[in-house]
């Protein structure tokens, strides 16, 4: 049962030096029944070790050149990343690396270009035509060729921000290049979304990019992807790209395609030919709404509009991430009195592949929660009766009942299986006292406090 743990947040101090961290963390991840880590971008960014490493400078630099005013990464060394892969996959533990093709950042020089200014609201409005000075040429001259002697150029991009020229901000697109007209259509074409938008027509951009995933598993065995921005580069790509790719080796890969709107993640499922999972950025917004407006809003609703529910296949849910995070570009956190609930909600039921966020994985409840998953089984009997509280229970040997409010305090009866008539049921989270007898039809009334999870499975558990 796939269980993903994003080990990462926006605001790691470079001084936790995070791959050390993996190692010694390692045993933990393991003991939670973690099955996949995604680790966080591992090259070399703009911004040097205080880059979050979405800033993509070079894709070559995982933490060996002295590049961007130093050698690491905001994560640590090469051979720090490497032993962390290592490590992780020494327990039995898969490793997702991050994958951020869409732009580049931290030019080394600027090119003389033509260009429109568009609408940044709207990307079909020329505002003006102007000559700039566009940072776009890339020579790694500190890397010296080594892995790779490609240098990028005007050639392979698309539109920069910044006009060097006349110091002026700006959406500037290329008069002899062209956004991908197979992309998303919100602010009517969403190619650009940062830094230096790399082109995905360019042959030599494919190659160079087909390359260097090649390189990459070489390198860092890693056993799948997290695919970042991919709303934002041509449909058609990721699936010529995986296909390359996973001639040699099987990939498990998620794609970040942020919208909450459910249509545009099954239409994006469908142009790039079931090759990956989604994120349910629907469901997270689900939660979201939910944490927000507390007993107003209508808990028999949760996975209403979700990829979890339309397509379960294809779904990694998900409670928050690093770019939702306060002051972060998508923020949107879940309140924290709805946490636990929300990680309830990825964790225990059957539907998609969890991926617990770094800030939740050292609190003890989700912990517990993580530890419940391998308790579900297949049956289900789903209690989604009440706008304020809704329950699902398990028909399992060691029992498994959940109950969510986020209302008043409230009891639920529910069925846990015959199997279980007589037998004492209590609450693994701590969060209600009362122990609860299980009836000779196989029923329990549950109880679950104010604004609460509740998760009752047998008492004196025999794995214990
Ligand atoms: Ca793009």
């Amino acid at each position: 049962m796939k269980l993903i743990v994003q080990y990462f947040e926006w605001y790691l101090d470079k001084n936790d030096n995070l791959w050390k961290k993996v190692v010694e963390e390692t045993p933990l991840l393991k003991r939670l029944g973690v099955t996949d880590v995604w680790l966080p971008p591992a090259y070399k960014g703009k911004k040097g070790s205080d880059d979050s490493g979405y800033g993509v400078y070079d894709l070559y630099d995982l933490g060996e050149f002295d590049q961007k005013g130093s050698i690491r990464t905001k994560y640590g060394t090469r051979e720090e990343y490497l032993d962390a892969i290592s490590s992780l996959q020494a327990s039995g533990i898969n490793v997702l690396a991050d994958v951020v093709l869409n732009h580049k950042l931290g030019a080394d020089y600027t090119e003389a270009v033509l260009a429109d200014r568009y609408d940044e609201e709207e990307r079909s409005q020329v505002l003006e035509r102007v000559n700039i000075d566009a940072w776009t040429g890339f020579d790694f001259k500190k890397r010296n060729n080594k892995y790779s002697d490609f240098k990028w150029n005007k050639q392979h991009f698309t539109s920069v921000d910044y006009d060097q020229l006349n110091e002026q901000s700006g959406l500037y697109k290329f008069v002899d290049k062209e956004w991908s007209n197979n992309i998303d259509e919100e602010l009517e074409n969403y190619d650009y979304l940062m830094g230096a938008d790399v082109d995905f027509n360019d042959d030599e951009v494919i190659n160079e990019y087909l390359n260097w995933g090649k390189w990459y598993l070489e390198v860092a065995p890693v056993n799948g992807f997290r695919l970042d921005a991919i709303k934002h580069i041509d449909f058609d790509f990721f699936p010529l790209w995986l296909k390359a790719l996973r001639q040699n080796k099987e990939l498990f890969v998620v794609g970040e395609y942020w919208s909450s709107d459910v249509r545009a993640l099954e239409n994006y499922l469908m142009e790039s030919e079931y090759t990956m999972q989604l994120f349910d950025v629907a469901l997270h917004y689900n939660l979201y709404d939910a944490s927000l407006l507390k007993a107003d809003y209508d808990l028999r609703d949760i996975f209403k509009n979700t990829l979890v529910l339309n397509q379960p296949e294809y779904a990694v849910t998900f409670v928050d991430n690093h770019d939702t995070q306060t002051g972060q570009s998508l923020e949107s956190m879940v309140l924290p009195w709805f946490r636990e609930i929300a990680n309830a909600l990825i964790l225990l039921r059957n539907g998609g592949i969890p991926c617990v966020f770094y800030l939740d994985l050292y609190d003890d409840n989700i912990q517990k929660l993580m530890e419940l998953r391998s308790l579900k089984s297949k049956t289900v009997y789903d209690y989604f009766d009440d706008p304020e509280c809704i329950g699902f229970s398990y028909n399992c040997n060691q029992g498994l009942t959940v109950l969510i409010s986020n209302g008043e305090a409230r009891f639920k009866k529910m069925f846990v299986g015959r199997h279980h008539a007589q037998k004492v049921f209590i609450d693994q989270l701590g969060n209600c006292d009362e122990e609860v007898i299980i009836n000779e039809k196989g029923i329990g009334v549950f109880k679950v406090e104010a604004q609460s999870v509740s998760v009752y499975s047998l008492k004196g558990n025999e794995d214990d």
